[in-house]
């Protein structure tokens, strides 16, 4: 597994990867890596001869409000991971690598990039996809790998590479989850023993609207009974939204997904569901 810093190694790893027509998948992550960012690592594997993982903490997609500092970072740990998954590139750039000094070109998203996290945090996808840009554009990967766990993030960067012609295919992978049903975050151990024992009820109540709603019922009601029952039990709801599944714009029948945002002390859980 080749560890990479600088962006003439990169370049040079990924043109010998790319020899030949052999394809290279890239997974973006921010470290401190569990079971859902190893599966898409494996996923990688199964579309391409090579597969890149980059760990970059991105500063441009926290708000000055959230604490970047605190996000968890664990290098060594990630490495042992990704030695185990089977992973041949590691690129670790440092943040004066991604964002020189008089860096000034941001990628702007309208569409799915508005409400939900778009809402909750005003300048997060103008960070994501200017960092994915920026990894596809350093990598020249022919894949990149995005849980469904950040759905409104596939969305965004798939829109990114539509608008901007981008040579690359985004490839979706089911959230992985927790045995009791909890979609795996590097957030989750931040939660409290106690929170940690609640948070699953999230998932439990996504599936039972959703069932209700396949049922029949509308789906107002049914999505506001959940947000007061989240409340009743301890969290802090900030949405519960059926959508259209790409554009984000509410649900109109046919495929929907279930978006839904819940904060736990102090931390933020996300989830989504196909309906
Ligand atoms: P992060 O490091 O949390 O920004 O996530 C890096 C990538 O891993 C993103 O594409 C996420 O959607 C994906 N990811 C995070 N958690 C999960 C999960 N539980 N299941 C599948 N993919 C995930």
């Amino acid at each position: 597994m080749q560890i990479i810093r600088d962006l003439a190694t990169l370049r040079a790893a990924s043109a010998e990867a790319r020899r030949d027509g052999r394809r290279l998948a890239l997974v973006p992550t921010m470290g401190a890596l569990h079971q859902g960012h190893l599966a898409l690592v494996t996923a990688g594997r199964q579309v391409a001869q090579t597969v890149a993982v980059s760990i970059f903490v991105n500063p441009l997609q926290f708000a000055p409000t959230e604490d970047l500092s605190r996000y968890p970072r664990d290098e060594a740990g990630d490495l042992a991971k990704l030695r185990e998954v089977g992973c041949d590139i590691v690129w670790m750039p440092d943040v004066p690598t991604m964002y020189p000094p008089g860096s000034a070109t941001r990628i702007e998203v309208t569409g799915p990039a508005e409400g939900y996290e778009g809402a909750a945090r005003p300048d997060h996808f103008r960070g994501v996809a200017t960092v994915c840009t920026k990894l596809f554009s350093q990598t020249q990967a022919d894949v990149a790998v995005f849980g469904e766990k950040d759905w409104q993030q596939v969305q965004v960067v798939s829109r990114v590479v539509a608008d901007l012609d981008l040579p690359i295919r985004i490839l979706p992978h089911p959230t992985v989850r927790e045995a009791d049903g909890l979609a795996c975050s590097s957030r989750n151990i931040r939660l409290t023993p106690e929170q940690r024992a609640l948070a699953p009820l999230l998932p439990r109540l996504m599936v039972t609207a959703l069932d209700t709603i396949r049922a029949g019922a509308a789906p107002g009601p049914v999505l506001e009974r959940a947000t007061r029952q989240l409340q009743e039990a301890g969290f802090v709801p900030d949405y519960l939204a059926l959508v259209q599944p790409e554009t984000l714009q509410p649900w109109q029948g046919g495929p929907g997904r279930l978006l839904a945002a819940a904060r736990l002390g102090e931390v933020r859980l996300l989830d989504n569901m196909a309906l």
